[in-house]
């Protein structure tokens, strides 16, 4: 018996937690797992951070707070905002949310009609074609290979805008492939945007701290732009909290509206004790923030050298995040006993099972001839992860 609406039926499940599980269980067995699957920084939340949130306790934050969130967490932000992307927004066009995740489905799920089409440029993050599904929406995929460093062109986004484009996912820094759109990129679309006012921007800036090519860009910067882009962003990446769940999205005063609306009826506001924390994390020092960028960089240099040394690796040099995205479809059809590999999602079980070390198949991310592979862990893993890998690969026939 299927009792399940259409809509839930219709949705996959997230291959980047799945396979995370998948990897725990695995170590829950004693297997020596190494896990390159999950996206999340491997440090802990900064200290001054957590001691706001004990004091937050102590100082009974234990009731609901406003649907939107605190009023000082919604300033913290609104100045962040003005501080460090030279944007001016009031507290009322800051909504927070559970984790950046709930921010972007609160988006999508105000704007979207049934019928209604939302581009996600591939590699796409693997929730954003699903959210879309939950709206009744219809993701219109862009694909952009390796060839072109997994950004799409002002000439691919126009072929694709029609009478019933709703909205535009732009992701950059990007997940799942680290690519990161350059001023002049993002001035491109831009200009094509201008000739469609009725297109909404979702720009996920989530991995904004995430980034080794200099000041970050965010599209509400470009004429007429700042009045149709939903910023996303929140705690998780830059201040190592994706437990703590705070993301926000920062808009125009209806769009924010409306997300307040949905909210209050489904969710309400975020944890009481989690905003206190995001707070200080937003009005404190920056200083982890960069110490945190730093050695992301390190590992992304490091694993770019090793990846690039894997036989039949394409590999591009993310520019951002903490995901490295290579080529990997010349192993497809090759076989290890019984075991074929007919994609990369074949690939990233194989990896798993012969070589202990947990990958996301790129099918997910709209990438079929990709893999994931997350490189927030130790120097250690990383080196031990590709050696494996290598070692795995080759016995591939
Ligand atoms: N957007 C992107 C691109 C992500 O990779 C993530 C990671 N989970 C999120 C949004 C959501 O982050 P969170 O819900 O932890 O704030
Ligand atoms: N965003 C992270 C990832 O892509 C966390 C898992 C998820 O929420 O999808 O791995």
């Amino acid at each position: 018996m299927n009792q399940l609406s259409d809509r839930l039926n219709s949705l996959s499940p997230s291959a980047t937690l799945a396979m995370s599980q998948k990897s725990n269980e695995l170590k829950a067995q004693g297997v020596d797992v190494i896990n390159l699957s999950v996206g999340e920084p491997d440090f802990n939340t900064p200290d001054h951070i957590k001691e706001a949130a004990k004091k937050a306790i102590d100082d009974n934050y234990s009731r609901y707070s406003p649907v939107p969130g605190y009023p000082a967490l919604r300033n913290a932000i609104v100045e962040k905002l003005k501080k460090e992307n030279g944007l001016e927004y009031t507290a009322a066009q800051i909504s927070c949310a559970n984790g950046a995740k709930q921010s972007v489905c609160n988006a999508i799920l105000v704007l979207v009609n049934p019928g209604d089409e939302v581009i996600v440029p591939a590699p796409y993050w693997v929730s954003y074609p699903e959210m879309v599904k939950l709206a009744e929406g219809t993701p219109v995929i862009v694909s952009a290979g390796i060839e072109q460093d997994f950004k799409i062109t002002p000439a691919q986004l126009e072929a694709v805008i029609t009478p019933k484009t709703k909205a535009l996912i732009l992701c950059s820094p990007s997940n799942p492939t680290g690519s990161v759109y350059s001023k002049e990129e993002l001035a491109g679309l831009a200009t094509v945007l201008a000739k469609y006012p009725q297109v909404i921007v979702l720009a996920d800036e989530i991995y904004e701290h995430i980034n080794y090519i200099g000041a970050h860009q965010s599209i509400a910067q470009f004429p007429g732009m700042k009045e149709r882009t939903v910023i996303v962003n929140g705690v998780s990446k830059a201040y190592a909290m994706t437990g703590w769940r705070i993301g926000f999205i920062a808009g125009p005063d209806w769009l924010v509206k409306a997300c307040n609306k949905l909210q209050g009826q489904y969710t309400s506001g975020p944890c009481s004790v989690s905003q206190k924390a995001a707070e200080a994390a937003y009005t404190g020092t920056q200083e982890p923030v960069k110490e945190m960028q730093k050695a992301f960089e390190r590992r992304r240099d490091l694993i770019v050298e090793l990846a690039k040394e894997v036989p039949g690796f394409e590999v591009n040099v993310p520019q951002g995040a903490f995901y490295l995205f290579p080529k990997c479809d010349s192993y497809f059809g090759k076989s290890f006993g019984d075991q074929v590999v007919k994609d990369s999602d074949d690939l990233a079980m194989y990896l798993l099972g012969e070589a202990h070390v947990a990958c996301v198949g790129g099918t997910s991310f709209g990438a079929p001839d990709c893999i994931r592979m997350s490189y927030a862990t130790s120097d250690e893993n990383i080196v031990e992860a590709i050696r494996r890998i290598k070692e795995a690969l080759a016995k591939l026939k």
